[in-house]
């Protein structure tokens, strides 16, 4: 059926494609694409050729129309580099010209680090707040780490190897006292996830310097940690030793 397909595709191991996936990329009419280079190969590894078309939301907007217009009578498949579109990723504009020119859209979910980085840290994720990429620069980093200090929610960040040990030091001093979980290489033979308190994981990586491509995530604020319902067991606790000890004494 003709419309835009918005395809999640794997962040490193090829394994991770879905069989819908498959079935979209091998019955669309062509591929929308971040790079068609990259996007060539993994349909080369899966034993498919379409036409590819390079978007990115900075296309012209001339270029968006054109390919937004072919929708209705072609199903255009979206893919990005690696993941999930439009996370850190083209497809924004198009996904929003579409759905204002009632194309219809529907999504294949899949792969998104940021969501593995999530499951696999352990950190609390009842509320997560997913933030992308840390500025690079020191002073724009830690204004951006300062506006996110209050949020009562584990926060979510891309990040690559060599600005680890800078955005850490930066958590530290911005975030204080949360723990912090680096997820690296996911899905890939040197997958790793370590948490720890920042200076901890700075001494970890000051000696082995990271490679490859980086989840950050950062714990909520220490004092919220605690539920409503931990907090009233405390306090039934403290009240009751209170009082054994005051019968004790009489
Ligand atoms: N759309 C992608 C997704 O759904 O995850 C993210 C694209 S963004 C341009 C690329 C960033 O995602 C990397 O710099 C890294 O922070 C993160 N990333 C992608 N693949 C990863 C992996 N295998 N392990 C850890 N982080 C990864």
């Amino acid at each position: 059926d003709p419309g835009l397909y918005i395809v999640a595709t794997p962040i490193g191991n090829l394994g991770d494609i879905t069989l819908r996936a498959v079935d979209v990329l091998r019955r669309c009419d062509g591929v929308a694409c971040e790079d068609t280079r990259v996007t060539g190969k993994l349909l080369k590894h899966l034993g498919i050729s379409k036409p590819l078309w390079r978007y990115d939301d900075h296309s012209e907007h001339r270029d968006r129309s054109r390919l937004v217009e072919s929708m209705r009578t072609r199903a255009v498949a979206l893919v990005s580099d690696a993941g999930t579109p439009l996370v850190s990723d083209p497809g924004y504009r198009l996904v929003n010209d579409c759905r204002a020119e009632g194309i219809p859209v529907t999504a294949l979910p899949g792969p998104c680090a940021a969501v593995m980085g999530l499951t696999l840290s352990g950190l609390p994720n009842d509320r997560f707040m997913f933030a992308g990429f840390l500025p690079s620069k020191d002073k724009a980093r830690r204004e951006f780490l300062e506006e996110l200090a209050g949020i009562d929610a584990t926060l979510i960040f891309y990040e690559t190897a060599p600005r680890l040990l800078k955005s850490l030091d930066a958590i530290d001093h911005a975030l204080p006292n949360r723990e912090v979980a680096v997820a690296r290489e996911l899905t890939k033979l040197h997958e790793e996830a370590r948490r720890g308190m920042p200076p901890g994981l700075i001494a970890y990586y000051d000696a082995h310097p990271p490679k490859g491509e980086i989840v950050l995530l950062v714990g909520p604020p220490i004092e919220q940690v605690m539920s409503g319902n931990d907090a009233d067991m405390l306090l039934a606790d403290a009240l009751t030793t209170m009082k054994t000890s005051q019968a004790a004494a009489h």
